[in-house]
C-alpha cells in the first residue's frame, strides 16, 4: 500500500519550513522533503528532522485528568468540562472577570489562538496573553510604534540579495538554522555580515566582523552607529523628507553618542563602530535581523526602536534585500500576536483601550459587553496570582512553571490559585500544578494554519488522528465555551478562519483555498491581493503615511553585578532544542546530543574558579540556585557566562525584572556566582 503525502509546518521554529509526513495506515511513517517550499527549498534542520519522534511518545497525555490527593484520576471529557466550567464559573461570579487569567500558545494555529482569546473576551475577561510575552513583545510595541507593522519587512529568501546583513541578538545558525543558508547565500554574492553578540556562537563563524559587546549596551552601540552616520552625512535626506518625522530630534538626542563614548560603554573599539556604521549606511541594500538577545531587556522596546531608527537614517527599508527582521522563535508566535492573544490588542492589533475596537468586536461577535482596556500580561498574571488577585488560570500549550523568570515564585503563584486548567501534550512541570488536565492534540493531528515569522501564513493539514481521547486545541476551547454557555458552534478551522477573514483586515483575503501549496504573506486585505511579501514600499501605515524617529536613550541592565554576584548570567538557546524542552527533551535523537544543563564559562574565569572542562558548578543568583556541568570556551566574553533555558532549572537564576512597556522579562541579564562543587 503507498503512503499518502500529507503537506505541513514544523512545528518548532518561526523559519515555517514545510515537509510532507508520509501516512500509511493512519500512521506516520517518515518525512518526505519539499523541494520547492519557498523558504526551506526542502532542507529541514535536526529538529525538524525528529520531528515524528514525539507523536507516539508514552509521556503523550491521552485522557482528561483530574487532581486526587498526591496523584491523578482519569475522567470523561464531561466530567472534564464540567469542573472547567466550576471552576471558571465560581472565580467569575465571586470575584469578577479580572481575576481569570488565560494564558494562550504559539505552538497552537492562528485559529485556535483567535478562539482562545475570543472565548477569555466573550466572557469580560481582559487578562489573554500568550509566550509572545517572553520573547517578542517589545517587537510589537517597537515596530508598531516606529513603523506602523509588527512584522519582519522581508522575506526571509529576500537576504540573499543583501549586500549587508546586520546581526544582533541572535544565534541564528543555531536557533533558525535553514534560514543561515540564505545569509551563506548572500555571502558568497559578496555580502557584508556583521555580528553583534555578547557570546561566540555559530553564527559569529559567518561574520566579516564580529562585535563581542557587553550584555545590556545594545542601544549604545546601535545609537553610535546612528551617530558615525549622522556625523559623516551618510544619512538618506530624500527618503527622510518624504517618509519620517521626528529626524531632528534623533539628530539632537545622538550627538552624545561618539564611538568613544560607545566604545567604553560596549567594549567594541570606536574604529571598529565607525567602519561597521559606514558599512550599513553605503551599501545598496542593508538588512537587521535580531531576534531575542535584542528583546529580552529591560530595554527591549528601546532596542527595537534604536534599530529602527538605524533602518530609516539610511532608508534600508521597503526595498529588496532591505529591511528590519524580528526573527521569532516559537513557530506561530507571528499568528498569535496577529490574532490578539496579547494583553493589549484584539486581533489585528486593534488596541484593547479603543472603544472603537470593542465596537467593532462587539459587533463582529454579536456579544455586548467586551471588556475595554489592556489585561495582564503573562509576567503579570503570575504576580498577581501570587498577591491572590487571580483566582484561576486557563493555560493552553504553555508553560510558565518552567518558562517564567525566577521559577520557583511562578510555580508558587499557580499553586495559590483556586483553579487551574492546562491543555498540553505532555504532562508539563506547569500541568502537575493544575487541577484539570486535557489532553491535546499535536500540530500533525489536525488542520489549521500558522504565521511564519515572514508573515507566511501557511496550512497544515491533519494527517493522523490524536492518541487516546486526545482533542485537538480547537476542539477543546469550543467544548469549553460551550459549557460556559457561548455559543462556538465551529465545525471545523476552516470556519474560524472565515471569521478571522471578516474581522482582521491584514487576513481578509487569506482564506483556505488560497493557502496552497505555500501560503500567503500578510497584509493581504482581499480575495484578489496577491499578498504583501515586502512591507513600506509604497510608505508607512502611520500618521500622514510617515514613519516615526523614537530616540532612545542607553540606560544599564536593571540588576548590576556585585562582589556577591560577580558573573552575568545570559540565557538562549541550543540547535537541538526548543523552547521549555517538553517537545525536543523527549525527542530520543535530540536529547542524546544534548542530555542535560551546562554552563559556558570563560576559560580565564574557569581557571581563577579552579573549575575544569565537566565539572558540576554550583549557579547561584538572589533568587536561587542550581546545578549544571561546566563547559569551558574561549567564545565567552569574561565575567559572562551563558546557560541554555531549555531545562527548567534555568530560570530558578532569572531575574523578574521587565521591559516597564512590553512587560518582558530580562531573561539576558542576572547577576549570579559560580562555585565549583565537591
Ligand atoms: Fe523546523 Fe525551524 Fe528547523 Fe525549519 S529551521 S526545520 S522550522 S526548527
Amino acid at each position: 500500500m503507498a503512503s499518502v503525502l500529507v503537506p505541513t509546518v514544523c512545528p518548532y521554529c518561526a523559519a515555517g519550513c514545510g515537509f510532507f509526513i508520509a501516512v500509511q495506515k493512519g500512521r506516520a511513517l517518515g518525512i518526505e522533503y519539499m523541494p520547492d517550499h519557498p523558504v526551506n527549498e526542502g532542507a529541514l534542520c535536526s529538529k525538524g528532522n525528529a520531528v515524528l519522534e514525539i507523536l507516539d511518545h508514552p509521556d503523550r497525555l491521552r485522557t482528561p485528568l483530574r487532581r486526587k490527593g498526591d496523584g491523578w484520576e482519569r475522567i470523561s471529557w464531561d466530567e472534564a468540562l464540567d469542573l472547567i466550567a466550576k471552576g471558571l464559573g465560581s472565580a467569575l461570579k465571586r470575584c469578577g472577570p479580572d481575576s481569570i487569567g488565560f494564558l494562550s500558545s504559539s505552538k497552537c494555529s492562528n485559529e485556535e489562538n483567535y478562539l482562545f482569546q475570543k472565548l477569555a473576551r466573550s466572557i469580560g475577561c481582559r487578562n489573554v496573553d500568550s509566550c509572545a510575552r517572553l520573547c517578542h513583545a517589545p517587537s510589537v510595541v517597537g515596530l508598531n510604534r516606529t513603523l506602523g507593522a509588527a512584522g519582519m519587512t522581508n522575506p526571509i529568501s529576500d537576504i540573499a540579495n543583501s549586500k549587508c546583513i546586520f546581526i544582533i541578538g541572535s544565534n541564528l545558525a543555531e536557533n533558525h538554522p535553514v534560514l543561515s543558508r540564505w545569509v551563506h547565500r548572500a555571502r558568497d554574492a559578496g555580502a557584508t555580515v556583521i555580528v553583534a553578540d555578547p557570546r561566540r556562537t555559530h553564527t559569529t563563524w559567518m561574520a566579516d566582523t564580529f562585535f563581542p559587546l557587553k550584555p545590556g549596551t545594545d542601544v549604545a552601540l546601535l545609537n553610535g552607529l546612528a551617530h558615525v552616520i549622522i556625523k559623516e552625512g551618510l544619512v538618506n535626506r530624500s527618503y527622510i523628507e518624504e517618509h519620517t518625522r521626528g529626524f531632528e530630534d534623533l539628530v539632537a538626542a545622538m550627538v552624545e553618542y561618539t564611538p568613544e563614548r560607545v566604545a567604553d560603554v560596549t567594549g567594541i573599539p570606536a574604529g571598529d563602530i565607525v567602519r561597521a556604521a559606514r558599512s550599513y549606511a553605503k551599501s545598496p541594500a542593508s538588512v537587521i535581523l535580531y531576534s531575542m538577545g535584542i528583546t529580552q531587556h529591560t530595554t527591549g522596546t528601546d532596542n527595537v526602536q534604536a534599530i529602527a531608527n538605524l533602518a530609516l537614517l539610511c532608508g534600508q527599508l521597503g526595498r529588496k534585500g532591505t529591511g528590519v527582521m524580528p526573527l521569532r522563535g516559537q513557530n506561530n508566535v507571528q499568528g498569535a500576536c496577529d490574532m490578539g492573544a496579547l494583553a493589549e490588542f484584539y486581533p489585528g492589533y486593534k488596541k484593547a483601550d479603543d472603544p472603537e475596537t470593542i465596537r467593532l468586536f462587539e459587533a463582529g461577535w454579536g456579544i455586548e459587553g467586551l471588556p475595554l482596556g489592556k489585561g495582564f500580561a503573562a509576567t503579570e498574571m503570575i504576580e498577581k496570582a501570587a498577591e491572590g488577585r487571580l483566582r484561576a488560570m486557563y493555560i493552553m500549550g504553555e508553560d510558565p512553571a518552567s518558562s517564567e523568570p525566577c521559577s520557583q515564585n511562578a510555580q508558587t503563584a499557580l499553586k495559590a490559585l483556586d483553579f487551574l486548567v492546562v491543555q498540553d501534550i505532555f504532562m508539563t512541570p506547569t500541568a502537575k500544578l493544575a487541577d484539570v488536565v486535557l489532553p491535546a492534540a499535536v500540530w500533525a493531528e489536525k488542520d489549521g494554519s500558522y504565521t511564519s515569522t515572514e508573515r507566511r501564513v501557511q496550512w497544515s493539514s491533519k494527517a493522523i488522528e490524536p492518541p487516546g481521547s486526545a482533542l485537538s486545541d480547537l476542539d477543546i476551547i469550543c467544548r469549553v465555551a460551550g459549557r460556559m454557555g457561548l455559543d462556538f458552534s465551529y465545525p471545523d478551522a476552516e470556519s474560524v478562519l472565515a471569521e478571522i477573514n471578516r474581522l482582521v483586515p491584514q487576513y481578509g483575503g487569506i482564506t483556505r483555498e488560497r493557502l496552497d501549496p505555500h501560503g500567503l504573506v500578510w497584509p493581504c486585505p482581499d480575495s484578489c491581493h496577491p499578498g504583501t511579501p515586502i512591507l513600506h514600499a509604497g510608505g508607512f501605515k502611520l500618521d500622514g503615511g510617515r514613519a516615526a524617529f523614537v530616540p532612545v536613550r542607553y540606560r544599564p541592565p536593571a540588576e548590576p553585578i556585585s562582589s556577591e554576584y560577580p558573573f552575568i548570567l545570559t540565557t538562549g538557546r541550543v540547535t537541538v532544542h526548543h523552547n521549555a524542552g517538553s517537545m525536543t527533551r523527549r525527542s530520543p535523537s535530540l536529547q542524546k546530543r544534548e542530555p542535560d544543563l551546562f554552563l559556558e564559562v570563560n576559560l580565564k574565569d574557569a581557571q581563577e574558579l579552579d573549575v575544569a572542562d565537566g565539572d558540576e558548578v554550583t549557579v547561584a543568583s538572589d533568587r536561587g540556585e542550581t546545578v549544571a556541568v561546566a563547559r569551558l570556551t574561549d567564545g565567552m566574553k569574561r565575567g559572562v557566562v551563558f546557560m541554555p533555558f531549555h531545562f527548567s532549572r534555568t530560570n530558578i537564576l532569572t531575574s523578574e525584572f521587565t521591559d516597564d512597556e512590553a512587560r518582558i522579562p530580562e531573561f539576558k541579564v542576572s547577576a549570579c556566582k559560580i562555585t565549583k562543587r565537591d
